[in-house]
């Protein structure tokens, strides 16, 4: 590396550390992604450069379907599929580190065969991270696939492995000892390819043993990790190819993945061998018979709400699903016009990823000081009005509180109960993710707007708005 291309590699660096940390508020985080992309593009740039003996044709072939892949994938999403769609994106991480450790493999074994074994060609080091590499990045992709078909329901329930700790330890060392027999070990190229066949084929038996057995609801943790693994993968390449930059990227994403999935698992009150073990497969609990539920309409809740001074909106997962955020927004500046104070509570695992909220209501340009972490508003549901829950259930259930037995138990809620009106728009007293009862619907101060969320939060404003 000459010293251009290394001022070069070190401004990609640097892009990548300061989009990260734009990446940690909600008001910098386009701009993050917007630096981190250009790094990403300058790294890429850097390599092809370095390397200088690649074919730039079929670069340009292989960026322009790289891209049309993820514009066509991302345009047609909905918010709801997000982390399908990150689940994707990490499958092709990890499975462009594993195809790129196989084609270094490929360039020193099969198409250039020397005397030696493939360690030989490559050095101790480079030899062993590429089958950690080859490992990683196979798990990932064939794990992701797996969490994205879950995710969509193609793939139902979770079966039970027997002996899954054991039977994951033993696949996993057999994967390793063929991988590193087939570079330290074998000169034939025909014998050492079969071997690195097998590593393949162990590695999506493990992630087999490790996805399939996991419930919906911790489906986005395992992403988290497999988004953590995906960077490990890269990381590894990187050390193969001895190549920097790609060390330094596949740090940052491994690092991040990893703190990301330690986040989820303290919002959730779960400990991630909790998680991958399968303690808690979500939808499948009994979620009991309610007593008393007082059901409200359109018209006496907009009554309630014209004598509101302070008003807490709580989005979860039904306001995503019902694609009503700009409905929610409307709602939230009509009852601004008639002077009352509106924020948006916002809990760490509200729908179904971190920041799914963040990013949903964004979409709708709430502005960014109307939302409140969840630390920072629940002291304040006592003192408020009314409140009112837009599809969400797991995040105000007063049962992670009250009852030790539960599977949110120890879970942080947002207090909503404690508000003088508690109104809670959804379509029926189905249970959310965790499958439980919620307590909070029978309380006394709580009320139902059964309906779809964006028809009802249309209906609201239209009453208040045609009551002004
Ligand atoms: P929940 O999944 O608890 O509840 C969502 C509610 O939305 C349902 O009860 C459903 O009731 C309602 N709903 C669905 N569609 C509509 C619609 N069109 N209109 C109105 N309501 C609708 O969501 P929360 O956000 O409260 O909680 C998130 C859950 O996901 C937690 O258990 C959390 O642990 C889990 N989770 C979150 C992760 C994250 O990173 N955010 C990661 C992993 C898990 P009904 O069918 O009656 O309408």
């Amino acid at each position: 590396m000459n010293d251009f291309t290394a001022l070069l590699a070190l401004a990609s660096i640097a892009l990548f550390v300061f989009g990260l940390k734009r990446l940690s508020r909600v008001r910098t985080a386009r701009t993050g992604n917007a630096l981190m992309a250009a790094g990403m593009l300058l790294a890429i740039v850097l390599t092809l450069i370095e390397m200088g003996l690649v074919d730039y044709r079929w670069i340009a072939i292989g960026l322009l379907v790289g891209a049309a892949i993820g514009y066509l994938t991302v345009a047609r999403a909905q918010a709801t599929e997000m982390p399908e769609i990150v689940a994707r994106f990490n499958g092709f991480g990890g499975a462009s580190s594993a195809l790129v450790a196989i084609s270094l493999f490929w360039a020193v074994v099969v198409e250039t065969p020397g005397d030696g074994t493939a360690a030989s060609a490559l050095g101790t080091a480079s030899a062993a991270t590429l089958v950690l590499s080859v490992l990683i990045g196979s798990v990932t992709l064939a794990g992701s696939i797996l969490a994205e078909l879950k995710l969509r329901g193609t793939i139902d329930g979770t079966p039970s492995i027997p002996a899954r700790g054991p039977v994951m330890g033993l696949v996993a060392l057999a994967s390793l000892v063929a991988g590193f027999v087939a570079v330290f070990g074998v000169e034939d190229p025909a014998l050492s390819s079969v071997l690195v066949l097998v590593l393949v084929a162990g590695s999506i038996v493990m992630s087999l043993a490790l996805v399939l057995p996991i419930g919906g609801a911790d489906m986005p943790v395992v992403i988290s990790l497999l988004n953590s693994m995906s960077g490990l993968a890269a990381a590894a390449t990187g050390f193969a190819l001895n190549n920097a930059l790609l060390i330094i990227a596949g740090t940052i994403v491994g690092a991040s993945g990893l703190i990301l999935t330690q986040i989820m698992c303290v919002a959730m009150n779960r400990s991630l061998v909790n998680v991958l073990i399968g303690g808690f497969s979500g939808g499948d609990a009994e979620h009991g018979e309610y007593g008393t539920v007082i059901a409200a309409d359109p018209e006496s809740t907009a009554m309630v709400l014209e004598a509101a001074q302070s008003v807490i909106i709580v989005p979860g997962y039904g306001l995503a699903a019902a694609r009503a955020q700009n409905a929610a927004y409307a709602l939230a500046q009509a009852l601004q016009r008639q002077g009352a104070q509106v924020r948006f509570a916002i809990h760490p695992v509200a729908g179904r990823m971190p920041g799914h909220m963040n990013v949903v209501l964004a979409e709708a340009e709430v502005p960014y000081d109307m939302l409140e972490e969840m630390s920072e508003i629940n002291a304040d549901f006592a003192e408020t009005d009314v409140v009112i829950v837009v599809g969400a259930n797991d995040v105000v259930n007063p049962a992670a509180r009250n009852e030790p037995n539960s599977p949110i138990a120890g879970m942080p809620i947002l207090d909503a109960g404690n508000a003088r009106r508690v109104f809670i728009i959804k379509r029926s007293l189905s249970p959310g993710y965790a499958g439980i009862k919620n307590p909070l619907f029978e309380q006394d101060n709580a009320a139902m707007l059964y309906g779809d969320a964006k028809d009802v939060l249309e209906h609201l404003t239209n009453e208040l708005s045609a009551n002004a």
